[in-house]
């Protein structure tokens, strides 16, 4: 399925947290910036300390003190030292430090017990990163140590991809808000908007949430009118199945969308719909918080990291050992819940039928098993990670 773009914006780096870099960022100020010291000692020319040791101490003059943050524009000449700070710019004349463990000091008489190999101690200028080095690809997601990176680089403000906004529908006339009343029989909460909801805010989007809609053409169609106005793509959940109470693909239909495919050959989650309204992206999920959930890190979430421009638009996966068989004798792929025993070993999380909701708490990861695969304890599995 084919995506529309999402025009970059400028925000500061404070709020660049899990945001997508819209541009390539390269090293602006080498790292080191300068040769510096990477101990507390002494500056001193390493020739000088050739043949120094407990017994032979080399006796050298300090001639005065590069505190971290002071230019450092002093110069060791043949028998001297100067006072250094871990960070302190390297003063001239001097190719190494010696650590302060390794000296004892007599007034201005510096006695080094040990030798100096040449640089030892110092970092030297651009030895890390120099200017032009591509520091951050576009489409990577900041982290805290990325942006702390272009902080120390003295960027304050960088391109993000705008986070597309998705609506999120809930469709069922069973469906009761939490906490608002009592349920009567034949009712349910309704948990599909925080699941999606949250899982749009991991995949890096913008959630907002409207309504319950009853299962009522008019109420679908006028809830779709509304969302699509106010968001780049909507998410609904239920009403995406054959009775002739879901409504989510005809009133789609009638609103003047554009179905791109309605069913998918995976369990849970065979009622998905994919559709195109204008610019907006329809998908259409099972009602089955379980099936919302496998269809929803399946088939939309790569879908809004492409939009992002995110490289990595799979979940992250690893490769377990089952712990115990098991297999898929339907004509469907499944992707089971599982989790990871104490043992380290890849388990099933709980029921896996579609309705079951016993496995939508622990379960640490997905496995993807196609049609009449049956496997035994012991063998590979790839793990979809979840959480
Ligand atoms: P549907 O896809 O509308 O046929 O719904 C399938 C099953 O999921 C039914 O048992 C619904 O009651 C249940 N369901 C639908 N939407 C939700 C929701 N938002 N929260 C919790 N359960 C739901
Ligand atoms: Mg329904």
């Amino acid at each position: 399925m084919k995506v529309p773009a999402v025009s970059p914006e400028r925000i500061p780096l404070k709020d660049g947290r899990g945001r997508v870099l819209a541009q390539d960022i390269a090293c602006l100020v080498e790292v080191p910036r300068f040769d510096n010291s990477a101990m507390d000692g002494y500056a001193v020319r390493s020739q000088d300390l050739k043949g120094a040791s407990p017994e032979a101490p080399v006796i050298l003059s300090n001639c005065g003190v590069v505190p971290a943050g002071a230019s450092g524009d002093l110069c060791v000449e043949e028998g001297q030292c100067v006072r250094i700070f871990t960070g302190s710019v390297l003063p001239g004349g001097a190719d190494g430090v010696i650590m302060q463990e390794n000296v004892k000091v007599e007034g201005d008489r510096v006695f080094c017990l040990d030798e100096v190999k040449p640089f030892e101690n110092v970092r030297l200028r651009g030895e890390d990163l120099r200017k032009g080095d591509l520091l951050l690809r576009s489409g990577t997601e900041l982290s805290s140590g990325g942006m702390s990176l272009l902080a120390s680089q003295g960027v304050c403000d960088l391109l993000v991809s705008r986070k597309p906004v998705i609506g999120i529908l809930a469709t069922g006339s069973e469906l009761v808000e939490p906490g608002t009343r009592d349920l009567e029989m034949g009712e349910i909460f309704e948990s599909n908007r925080i699941l999606i909801r949250n899982l749009i805010l991991d995949a890096g989007g913008e959630a907002k949430k409207f309504p319950i809609v009853p299962d009522d053409s008019d109420a679908t169609r006028r809830a779709l009118e509304v969302a699509f106005d106010e968001c780049d793509a909507v998410i609904t959940s239920g009403g995406a199945s054959v009775g002739e109470l879901d409504y989510v693909k005809d009133a789609f239909e009638a609103m003047g969308g554009e179905l791109g495919f309605w069913k998918v050959s995976m369990k849970p989650g065979k009622p998905f719909i994919f559709g195109r309204h204008q610019q907006g992206l329809l998908f259409g999920l099972p009602g089955n918080p379980l099936s919302a959930m496998v269809t929803f890190l399946v088939l939309v979430r790569p879908a809004l990291r492409k939009w992002l421009g995110v490289e990595a638009m799979e979940l992250p996966s690893i490769q377990g050992r089952l712990g115990a068989g098991l297999s898929n004798k339907g004509n469907r792929r499944h992707f089971m819940r599982v989790c990871f025993s104490k043992e380290g070993k890849v388990v099933l999380a709980g029921m896996q039928a579609s309705h079951g909701m016993s496995s939508m708490g622990g379960a640490d990861g997905l496995v993807d098993i196609p049609p009449g695969a049956s496997l035994q304890a012991g063998d590979e599995v790839r793990v979809y990670l979840i959480r």
